[in-house]
Protein backbone atom coordinates (compact mmCIF):
# COMPACT_ATOMS: atom_id res chain seq x y z
CA UNK A 1 0.00 0.00 0.00
CA UNK A 2 2.84 2.42 0.24
CA UNK A 3 4.04 1.17 -3.25
CA UNK A 4 4.15 4.97 -4.50
CA UNK A 5 6.02 6.76 -1.18
CA UNK A 6 8.39 3.59 -1.42
CA UNK A 7 9.58 4.48 -4.80
CA UNK A 8 10.55 8.01 -4.19
CA UNK A 9 12.10 6.66 -1.01
CA UNK A 10 14.33 3.85 -1.92
CA UNK A 11 17.31 3.71 -3.53
CA UNK A 12 18.32 0.26 -4.11
CA UNK A 13 17.68 -1.48 -8.09
CA UNK A 14 15.47 -4.58 -6.74
CA UNK A 15 13.66 -1.73 -3.88
CA UNK A 16 12.63 0.00 -6.98
CA UNK A 17 11.50 -3.12 -9.25
CA UNK A 18 9.65 -3.57 -5.99
CA UNK A 19 8.10 -0.40 -5.39
CA UNK A 20 7.58 -0.41 -9.29
CA UNK A 21 5.11 -3.38 -9.16
CA UNK A 22 3.24 -2.31 -6.26
CA UNK A 23 2.61 1.38 -7.94
CA UNK A 24 0.99 -0.94 -11.54
CA UNK A 25 -0.82 -3.06 -9.10
CA UNK A 26 -2.09 -0.10 -7.02
CA UNK A 27 -2.89 1.61 -10.43
CA UNK A 28 -4.93 -1.09 -11.75
CA UNK A 29 -6.81 -1.39 -8.38
CA UNK A 30 -7.49 2.40 -8.74
CA UNK A 31 -8.72 1.90 -12.22
CA UNK A 32 -11.03 -1.25 -11.01
CA UNK A 33 -12.13 0.40 -8.07
CA UNK A 34 -12.97 3.59 -10.05
CA UNK A 35 -15.07 1.62 -12.29
CA UNK A 36 -16.65 0.69 -9.36
CA UNK A 37 -17.47 3.99 -8.63
CA UNK A 38 -18.76 5.05 -11.59
CA UNK A 39 -21.30 2.44 -11.99
CA UNK A 40 -22.67 2.94 -8.81
CA UNK A 41 -23.39 6.00 -10.02
CA UNK A 42 -24.31 5.32 -13.21
CA UNK A 43 -27.17 3.15 -11.03
CA UNK A 44 -28.23 6.13 -9.07
CA UNK A 45 -30.61 9.07 -9.47
CA UNK A 46 -30.52 12.81 -8.36
CA UNK A 47 -32.17 13.00 -4.86
CA UNK A 48 -35.55 15.19 -5.34
CA UNK A 49 -36.07 18.92 -4.59
CA UNK A 50 -39.67 18.76 -3.11
CA UNK A 51 -41.25 22.04 -2.74
CA UNK A 52 -43.49 22.94 0.14
CA UNK A 53 -46.66 24.25 0.18
CA UNK A 54 -46.92 27.30 2.59
CA UNK A 55 -49.85 29.85 1.22
CA UNK A 56 -49.16 32.15 3.99
CA UNK A 57 -45.72 32.90 2.61
CA UNK A 58 -47.48 34.71 -0.32
CA UNK A 59 -44.48 34.66 -3.41
CA UNK A 60 -41.90 32.97 -1.19
CA UNK A 61 -41.55 29.50 -2.31
CA UNK A 62 -39.54 27.11 0.18
CA UNK A 63 -37.99 23.75 -1.05
CA UNK A 64 -36.22 21.02 0.20
CA UNK A 65 -33.57 18.67 -1.37
CA UNK A 66 -33.88 15.39 -0.41
CA UNK A 67 -30.93 13.41 0.72
CA UNK A 68 -32.53 11.12 2.93
CA UNK A 69 -33.27 9.20 -0.59
CA UNK A 70 -29.71 8.26 -0.99
CA UNK A 71 -29.07 4.23 -0.91
CA UNK A 72 -27.21 5.13 2.86
CA UNK A 73 -30.19 7.29 4.43
CA UNK A 74 -28.27 10.62 4.38
CA UNK A 75 -26.01 13.39 2.89
CA UNK A 76 -23.64 11.35 3.52
CA UNK A 77 -23.48 9.32 1.28
CA UNK A 78 -22.55 12.24 -1.09
CA UNK A 79 -19.29 12.88 1.00
CA UNK A 80 -18.55 8.97 1.71
CA UNK A 81 -17.83 8.71 -2.20
CA UNK A 82 -16.20 11.81 -2.08
CA UNK A 83 -13.53 10.24 0.48
CA UNK A 84 -12.93 7.13 -1.61
CA UNK A 85 -12.59 8.94 -4.80
CA UNK A 86 -10.40 11.24 -3.05
CA UNK A 87 -8.45 8.37 -1.36
CA UNK A 88 -8.17 6.63 -4.11
CA UNK A 89 -7.09 9.34 -6.84
CA UNK A 90 -4.20 10.07 -4.20
CA UNK A 91 -2.79 6.92 -4.34
CA UNK A 92 -4.06 6.28 -0.56
CA UNK A 93 -5.61 3.52 -0.67
CA UNK A 94 -4.93 0.05 -2.40
CA UNK A 95 -6.00 -3.48 -2.68
CA UNK A 96 -6.88 -5.51 0.66
CA UNK A 97 -6.22 -2.07 2.61
CA UNK A 98 -8.51 -1.63 5.84
CA UNK A 99 -10.18 1.63 5.77
CA UNK A 100 -10.98 3.53 8.65
CA UNK A 101 -12.45 6.80 10.14
CA UNK A 102 -13.99 8.43 13.43
CA UNK A 103 -17.84 8.50 13.32
CA UNK A 104 -20.66 7.23 15.03
CA UNK A 105 -23.33 8.38 12.86
CA UNK A 106 -24.87 8.45 9.35
CA UNK A 107 -20.89 8.65 7.71
CA UNK A 108 -19.70 5.26 9.31
CA UNK A 109 -22.83 3.72 7.60
CA UNK A 110 -22.51 5.15 4.19
CA UNK A 111 -18.49 4.39 4.48
CA UNK A 112 -19.08 1.42 5.36
CA UNK A 113 -21.22 0.54 2.41
CA UNK A 114 -18.99 2.41 0.17
CA UNK A 115 -16.38 -0.45 1.20
CA UNK A 116 -18.76 -3.15 0.95
CA UNK A 117 -18.80 -2.10 -2.47
CA UNK A 118 -15.06 -1.54 -3.20
CA UNK A 119 -14.17 -5.54 -1.26
CA UNK A 120 -12.34 -3.60 1.37
CA UNK A 121 -12.28 -4.23 5.11
CA UNK A 122 -14.08 -1.22 7.17
CA UNK A 123 -13.21 -0.14 10.72
CA UNK A 124 -15.11 2.70 12.42
CA UNK A 125 -13.93 4.34 15.33
CA UNK A 126 -16.95 4.76 17.95
CA UNK A 127 -17.44 6.02 21.78
CA UNK A 128 -18.31 3.16 23.76
CA UNK A 129 -21.58 4.98 24.38
CA UNK A 130 -22.93 4.61 20.78
CA UNK A 131 -26.40 3.46 20.45
CA UNK A 132 -26.75 -0.03 19.67
CA UNK A 133 -28.61 0.86 16.94
CA UNK A 134 -25.70 2.31 14.94
CA UNK A 135 -23.16 -0.03 15.52
CA UNK A 136 -25.56 -2.91 14.33
CA UNK A 137 -25.83 -0.72 11.26
CA UNK A 138 -22.01 -0.70 10.64
CA UNK A 139 -21.74 -4.09 11.13
CA UNK A 140 -24.85 -5.33 9.30
CA UNK A 141 -22.84 -3.78 6.55
CA UNK A 142 -19.42 -5.85 7.22
CA UNK A 143 -17.85 -3.52 9.13
CA UNK A 144 -16.47 -3.31 12.21
CA UNK A 145 -16.84 -0.71 15.51
CA UNK A 146 -13.88 0.10 17.42
CA UNK A 147 -15.54 1.12 20.45
CA UNK A 148 -13.12 3.79 22.63
CA UNK A 149 -14.55 5.08 25.85
CA UNK A 150 -13.28 8.69 25.81
CA UNK A 151 -15.34 9.82 23.02
CA UNK A 152 -12.87 13.41 22.41
CA UNK A 153 -10.30 10.03 21.73
CA UNK A 154 -12.06 8.80 18.28
CA UNK A 155 -9.72 10.44 16.29
CA UNK A 156 -6.32 9.51 18.13
CA UNK A 157 -7.63 6.11 17.82
CA UNK A 158 -8.29 6.39 14.13
CA UNK A 159 -4.92 7.46 13.63
CA UNK A 160 -3.69 5.28 15.21
CA UNK A 161 -5.48 2.23 13.17
CA UNK A 162 -3.39 4.81 9.84
CA UNK A 163 -0.07 4.38 11.28
CA UNK A 164 -0.48 0.97 11.13
CA UNK A 165 -1.57 0.58 7.86
CA UNK A 166 -5.17 1.39 7.41
CA UNK A 167 -6.39 4.55 4.75
CA UNK A 168 -7.58 6.85 7.09
CA UNK A 169 -10.61 8.82 4.89
CA UNK A 170 -10.83 11.60 7.62
CA UNK A 171 -14.04 13.01 6.72
CA UNK A 172 -13.40 16.41 9.83
CA UNK A 173 -10.06 16.50 8.12
CA UNK A 174 -10.69 16.54 4.22
CA UNK A 175 -14.46 16.57 3.75
CA UNK A 176 -13.87 20.56 2.80
CA UNK A 177 -10.83 19.55 0.04
CA UNK A 178 -12.66 16.11 -0.99
CA UNK A 179 -15.77 17.71 -2.97
CA UNK A 180 -15.33 19.18 -6.18
CA UNK A 181 -17.11 22.74 -5.30
CA UNK A 182 -16.61 23.90 -8.93
CA UNK A 183 -19.56 20.92 -9.91
CA UNK A 184 -19.38 17.47 -11.10
CA UNK A 185 -23.03 17.01 -9.76
CA UNK A 186 -22.24 18.10 -6.18
CA UNK A 187 -25.28 19.17 -4.23
CA UNK A 188 -25.03 22.61 -5.02
CA UNK A 189 -24.85 22.29 -8.94
CA UNK A 190 -27.73 20.03 -8.75
CA UNK A 191 -30.14 22.13 -6.65
CA UNK A 192 -29.38 24.95 -9.28
CA UNK A 193 -30.20 22.92 -11.93
CA UNK A 194 -33.16 21.79 -10.34
CA UNK A 195 -34.35 25.27 -9.87
CA UNK A 196 -34.06 26.02 -13.06
CA UNK A 197 -37.97 26.44 -14.14
CA UNK A 198 -39.21 27.74 -10.63
CA UNK A 199 -40.61 30.88 -10.36
CA UNK A 200 -37.18 32.32 -8.66
CA UNK A 201 -34.60 30.12 -10.32
CA UNK A 202 -31.74 31.93 -8.41
CA UNK A 203 -32.73 31.40 -4.40
CA UNK A 204 -32.52 34.45 -1.99
CA UNK A 205 -31.15 31.90 0.65
CA UNK A 206 -29.71 27.93 0.67
CA UNK A 207 -29.78 27.07 4.31
CA UNK A 208 -27.58 23.85 5.89
CA UNK A 209 -26.13 22.93 8.75
CA UNK A 210 -22.66 22.19 9.87
CA UNK A 211 -21.34 19.18 10.42
CA UNK A 212 -17.61 18.17 9.15
CA UNK A 213 -18.74 22.07 7.24
CA UNK A 214 -18.06 20.04 3.79
CA UNK A 215 -21.82 21.02 2.46
CA UNK A 216 -21.77 24.65 3.85
CA UNK A 217 -18.33 25.29 2.19
CA UNK A 218 -19.11 23.41 -1.24
CA UNK A 219 -22.79 25.17 -1.64
CA UNK A 220 -20.80 28.59 -0.42
CA UNK A 221 -18.02 28.45 -2.60
CA UNK A 222 -20.29 27.31 -5.97
CA UNK A 223 -22.35 30.24 -5.34
CA UNK A 224 -19.67 32.77 -5.91
CA UNK A 225 -17.92 30.33 -8.28
CA UNK A 226 -21.58 30.86 -10.47
CA UNK A 227 -21.92 34.35 -9.81
CA UNK A 228 -24.93 34.23 -7.88
CA UNK A 229 -26.51 36.71 -5.29
CA UNK A 230 -27.80 33.79 -3.25
CA UNK A 231 -26.93 34.06 -0.06
CA UNK A 232 -25.80 31.04 2.21
CA UNK A 233 -27.50 30.64 6.02
CA UNK A 234 -26.03 28.16 8.37
CA UNK A 235 -28.81 26.40 10.88
CA UNK A 236 -27.34 25.66 13.93
CA UNK A 237 -28.30 24.43 17.35
CA UNK A 238 -27.73 27.10 19.67
CA UNK A 239 -24.73 27.87 21.10
CA UNK A 240 -22.79 25.58 18.54
CA UNK A 241 -19.25 26.08 17.55
CA UNK A 242 -20.19 27.19 13.79
CA UNK A 243 -22.25 30.20 15.28
CA UNK A 244 -19.47 31.10 17.82
CA UNK A 245 -17.01 30.66 16.07
CA UNK A 246 -18.62 32.62 12.74
CA UNK A 247 -19.74 35.39 15.17
CA UNK A 248 -16.72 35.86 16.64
CA UNK A 249 -14.45 34.84 13.03
CA UNK A 250 -12.12 33.13 15.94
CA UNK A 251 -11.27 29.34 15.56
CA UNK A 252 -10.21 28.16 18.75
CA UNK A 253 -13.66 28.83 20.53
CA UNK A 254 -16.15 26.20 22.01
CA UNK A 255 -19.48 25.45 22.06
CA UNK A 256 -21.35 27.17 24.96
CA UNK A 257 -23.77 24.19 25.19
CA UNK A 258 -24.76 20.22 23.84
CA UNK A 259 -27.01 19.73 21.50
CA UNK A 260 -29.13 16.31 20.91
CA UNK A 261 -29.32 16.80 17.10
CA UNK A 262 -27.08 14.36 15.46
CA UNK A 263 -24.53 15.50 12.75
CA UNK A 264 -24.69 19.16 13.40
CA UNK A 265 -23.92 21.61 16.61
CA UNK A 266 -20.05 20.44 16.59
CA UNK A 267 -18.81 21.68 20.07
CA UNK A 268 -15.48 22.59 18.66
CA UNK A 269 -14.68 24.56 15.28
CA UNK A 270 -13.98 21.83 12.68
CA UNK A 271 -10.79 22.27 10.46
CA UNK A 272 -13.98 22.47 7.44
CA UNK A 273 -15.81 24.97 8.61
CA UNK A 274 -15.06 27.54 5.69
CA UNK A 275 -16.68 30.91 7.90
CA UNK A 276 -16.24 33.12 4.66
CA UNK A 277 -19.12 32.12 2.92
CA UNK A 278 -21.60 32.02 5.38
CA UNK A 279 -24.38 34.87 4.57
CA UNK A 280 -26.23 34.34 8.18
CA UNK A 281 -26.24 31.87 10.87
CA UNK A 282 -29.46 31.24 12.37
CA UNK A 283 -29.33 28.96 15.94
CA UNK A 284 -32.40 26.99 16.59
CA UNK A 285 -33.04 25.46 20.11
CA UNK A 286 -33.56 21.42 20.24
CA UNK A 287 -36.70 21.61 21.29
CA UNK A 288 -37.52 23.87 18.45
CA UNK A 289 -35.46 21.68 15.80
CA UNK A 290 -37.57 18.50 16.91
CA UNK A 291 -41.00 19.85 16.68
CA UNK A 292 -39.79 21.00 13.14
CA UNK A 293 -38.95 17.79 12.81
CA UNK A 294 -42.54 16.14 13.91
CA UNK A 295 -43.84 18.83 11.56
CA UNK A 296 -42.41 17.74 8.62
CA UNK A 297 -44.17 14.40 8.89
CA UNK A 298 -47.29 16.68 8.01
CA UNK A 299 -45.69 18.63 5.60
CA UNK A 300 -44.15 16.12 3.57
CA UNK A 301 -45.60 13.08 4.69
CA UNK A 302 -42.21 11.07 5.80
CA UNK A 303 -39.93 11.43 8.68
CA UNK A 304 -36.61 13.11 8.80
CA UNK A 305 -34.09 13.92 11.39
CA UNK A 306 -33.53 16.38 13.67
CA UNK A 307 -31.18 18.39 11.11
CA UNK A 308 -33.83 18.41 9.03
CA UNK A 309 -35.68 20.28 11.42
CA UNK A 310 -33.37 22.77 12.32
CA UNK A 311 -33.24 24.01 8.66
CA UNK A 312 -36.94 24.05 8.44
CA UNK A 313 -37.48 26.58 11.42
CA UNK A 314 -34.03 28.59 9.89
CA UNK A 315 -36.33 28.69 6.28
CA UNK A 316 -39.17 30.14 8.05
CA UNK A 317 -37.01 32.76 10.39
CA UNK A 318 -35.59 33.73 6.74
CA UNK A 319 -39.19 33.55 4.66
CA UNK A 320 -40.80 35.81 7.31
CA UNK A 321 -37.83 38.37 7.08
CA UNK A 322 -38.67 38.65 3.62
CA UNK A 323 -41.83 38.59 3.86
CA UNK A 324 -41.77 41.66 6.22
CA UNK A 325 -39.47 43.06 3.84
CA UNK A 326 -42.12 42.82 1.07
CA UNK A 327 -39.49 40.62 -0.99
CA UNK A 328 -40.24 37.56 -2.79
CA UNK A 329 -38.00 34.76 -3.78
CA UNK A 330 -36.49 31.09 -3.23
CA UNK A 331 -35.32 29.34 -0.12
CA UNK A 332 -33.91 25.76 -0.95
CA UNK A 333 -32.94 23.88 2.26
CA UNK A 334 -32.51 20.47 2.67
CA UNK A 335 -33.61 17.06 4.32
CA UNK A 336 -30.47 15.57 5.42
CA UNK A 337 -31.28 11.85 7.00
CA UNK A 338 -34.33 9.31 7.82
CA UNK A 339 -36.15 9.99 10.30
CA UNK A 340 -36.58 6.36 11.34
CA UNK A 341 -32.82 6.40 12.72
CA UNK A 342 -34.74 8.81 15.49
CA UNK A 343 -37.63 6.17 16.77
CA UNK A 344 -35.84 5.72 20.03
CA UNK A 345 -34.57 9.10 20.62
CA UNK A 346 -36.28 12.11 18.83
CA UNK A 347 -39.60 10.69 18.37
CA UNK A 348 -39.74 8.66 21.71
CA UNK A 349 -42.56 10.72 24.23
CA UNK A 350 -40.16 9.20 27.26
CA UNK A 351 -36.72 10.04 25.59
CA UNK A 352 -37.33 13.66 25.77
CA UNK A 353 -39.56 14.08 28.88
CA UNK A 354 -35.94 11.98 30.39
CA UNK A 355 -33.90 15.05 29.02
CA UNK A 356 -36.99 17.83 29.56
CA UNK A 357 -37.55 18.66 25.92
CA UNK A 358 -40.69 20.15 25.56
CA UNK A 359 -41.33 20.36 22.54
CA UNK A 360 -45.16 21.18 22.59
CA UNK A 361 -44.82 24.83 22.74
CA UNK A 362 -42.99 25.22 19.57
CA UNK A 363 -45.47 22.68 17.89
CA UNK A 364 -48.08 25.20 18.35
CA UNK A 365 -45.84 28.31 17.33
CA UNK A 366 -44.74 26.10 13.52
CA UNK A 367 -48.55 25.72 13.37
CA UNK A 368 -49.19 29.39 13.73
CA UNK A 369 -45.79 30.59 11.86
CA UNK A 370 -46.92 28.21 9.06
CA UNK A 371 -50.73 29.32 8.88
CA UNK A 372 -49.87 33.03 9.51
CA UNK A 373 -46.33 33.36 7.58
CA UNK A 374 -44.38 34.51 10.03
CA UNK A 375 -40.98 32.99 12.19
CA UNK A 376 -40.09 31.65 15.21
CA UNK A 377 -39.06 33.39 17.92
CA UNK A 378 -35.12 32.84 18.04
CA UNK A 379 -31.88 34.90 18.85
CA UNK A 380 -29.80 34.93 15.71
C1 LIG B 1 -23.25 15.40 8.52
C2 LIG B 1 -24.63 15.79 8.71
C3 LIG B 1 -25.02 17.12 8.55
C4 LIG B 1 -24.06 18.24 8.21
O1 LIG B 1 -23.37 18.08 6.99
P1 LIG B 1 -21.84 18.45 6.79
O2 LIG B 1 -21.62 18.45 5.34
O3 LIG B 1 -21.03 17.36 7.47
O4 LIG B 1 -21.55 19.76 7.43
C5 LIG B 1 -26.36 17.42 8.76
N1 LIG B 1 -27.25 16.47 9.09
C6 LIG B 1 -26.91 15.17 9.23
C7 LIG B 1 -27.94 14.16 9.61
C8 LIG B 1 -25.59 14.78 9.04
O5 LIG B 1 -25.24 13.50 9.19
Amino acid sequence: MTGIRAAHEANEPCAIVHSAQQAASNRAFVQHALSLMKKESARSADTHLLRLDVPAFHGIEIYFKDEAAHPTGSLKHRLARSLYLYALCNGRLDSGQTVVDASSGSTAISEAWFARMLGLPFIAVMPAATAPRKIAAVRALGGSCDLVDEPAAVHARAAWHAERGACHLDQFGLAERATDWRGNNNIAESIIGQMRLEAHPEPAWLVCGAGTGGTSATLGRYLRYRGLNTRLCVAEPSGGAFAEGWKSRDRHVHATGKTLIEGIGRSTVEPGFVFDVVDAVVEVPDAASIAAACQLVDLLGRRYGGSSGCNLVACLHLAAQMLARGEQGSIVSLLCDRGERYDDTLFCNSWRAQRDIAIRPWQEALQSALSEGRGLMLAT
